[in-house]
């Protein structure tokens, strides 16, 4: 029943989604028909007038396409290609780029001691997940604050509470000291194009497309947030049992000793 439920309410967010879609394209058509239509009835006496309205044509038209083409990357989600990964060191190359990424004013911690077992995932995507959460913790700490990225290695027991089968996982978690999510932002954060960001700033996906992506690889992720204090979200990727020669270039024991 718990299944059915989840199943239902997702049929719901597609349906409010492709609702929402089709009510912002069809705003955009109307004002390409009746820019055309202005034209075509402003041709003949004032040509000049005539232009106006089809440039005005030409804008709503353009913002379909673009509005279209971003829901086309979001259908056309790149393939996964998977290999045997050690996130403690993925996590720690990215430093440079996290701190470039965050500014001077907020102080990012990364924590891998507590990593040790590798994961079979794609480690483009990882990487961009991981950057999409720390944009996102940026946004919410407008521009000063603290940023901890933890990697450790966690086995969840059977009959623990959340959707993951019990085993041996892999978890990094990214906190901020932010502002935090309300519960009407935290229910609907996960959905596709939901963004609380002005226009040009949020697309609304970067959250939907990081759960895509852990769900592909077997694995789940955790939110807790607090209005004023801060987030953490975690991902959850499953430990790869594998043979440790299939690692190639990737040594262990480093990682755990990079910082
Ligand atoms: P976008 O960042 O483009 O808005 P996301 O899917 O990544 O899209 O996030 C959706 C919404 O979830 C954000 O607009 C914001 O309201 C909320 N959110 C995400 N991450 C955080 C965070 N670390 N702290 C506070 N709010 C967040």
């Amino acid at each position: 029943a718990e299944a059915q439920l989840a199943q239902a309410q997702k049929m719901e967010a597609v349906g409010q989604l492709t609702g929402g879609i089709a009510h912002d394209f069809n705003n955009m058509l109307a004002v390409v028909v009746g820019g055309l239509d202005l034209a075509r009835r402003k041709i003949a006496q004032r040509p000049a007038e005539a232009g106006v309205h089809l440039d005005g044509a030409m804008e709503g038209a353009d913002r379909a396409a673009a509005l279209t083409r971003r829901l086309l990357s979001f259908a056309r989600a790149e393939p996964l290609l998977p290999a045997a990964i050690q996130p403690a060191k993925l996590v720690t190359g990215m430093d440079l780029l996290l701190d470039r990424t965050l500014g001077e004013r907020i102080a990012v911690h990364v924590d891998v001691t507590r990593a040790q077992w590798p994961i079979w995932t794609d480690a483009h995507q990882l990487e961009n997940a991981i950057l999409n959460l720390a944009v996102n913790a940026r946004d919410a700490m407008d521009g000063a604050g603290r940023l901890d990225i933890q990697v450790a290695d966690e086995t969840i027991a059977a009959g623990a509470p959340g959707d993951l089968a019990a085993g041996d996982y892999v978890r990094i978690s990214v906190t901020d000291t932010g502002c935090g999510m309300s519960k009407a932002v935290l229910a609907r954060a996960f959905e596709p194009f939901f963004t609380t960001k002005p226009v040009g700033k949020g697309t609304g996906l970067g959250l939907s497309q990081i759960f895509g992506f852990v769900r592909q690889s077997r694995g789940d992720v955790r939110v807790e947030s607090e209005v004023g204090k801060g987030t953490t979200i975690s991902l959850y990727l499953p430990r790869y049992h594998g043979g440790l020669s299939e690692l190639g270039a990737v040594e262990p024991s480093k990682a755990a000793k990079a910082r």
